[in-house]
């Protein structure tokens, strides 16, 4: 590729200390933008570790944009950057930038960024999960037990009974 800035993403990043997670972040960003939108990223950019299952935010009042650190070594860290980008862009050249908006949904397929966040708890699916069963025979499925005598049926309001364990796979 012809700028191996950004390629160098990949591991290490989130291991290395702030101010370069900072600095390789903003060169990052800055190469995306130019590379796909053809238009230069003039505001800041930095992660964020509130951020748990968002990708990454753009923040209307300053243009600035923020990622979670948990993604940044992901091979979807690339769609990511660029969805937060399509509302940067749009934002400022007083586009629909919203998800709702036509200009929005164009450009995002247009650069190929990413819909939605990858989830990062995809892999901890248990393999086992609770089942109960209100007196109509609904039945109920949790991935923690509960006390049924706190809680009614949600279809029908009767009384849940403990069924047992069943797979999930
Ligand atoms: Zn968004
Ligand atoms: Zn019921």
């Amino acid at each position: 590729m012809e700028n191996k800035k950004g390629q160098c993403l990949g591991a290490g990043l989130v291991e290395s200390n702030y101010l370069d997670q900072q600095q390789q972040l903003m060169t990052y960003v800055t190469h995306i933008s130019t590379k796909y939108f053809n238009r230069a990223f003039q505001h800041e950019v930095r992660f964020n570790n509130r951020l748990r299952t968002t990708g990454g935010r753009y923040l209307v009042k300053s243009h600035n944009l923020e990622f979670n650190p948990r993604m940044a070594n992901l091979p979807e860290f690339e769609g990511i950057v660029k969805h937060e980008l399509v509302h940067y862009h749009l934002h400022l050249q007083n586009l629909g930038y919203q998800h709702r908006d036509a200009d929005f949904k164009k450009l995002l397929s247009q650069v190929n960024g990413l819909r939605f966040a990858p989830n990062l708890n995809a892999k901890k699916i248990p393999n086992y999960i609770w089942q109960y069963q209100c007196e109509n025979k609904h039945a109920i499925f949790r991935q923690r037990r509960f006390q049924t005598d706190n809680y009614r049926c949600g279809k029908c309001g009767s009384k849940i009974h403990f069924i047992g364990e069943v797979s999930n796979t």
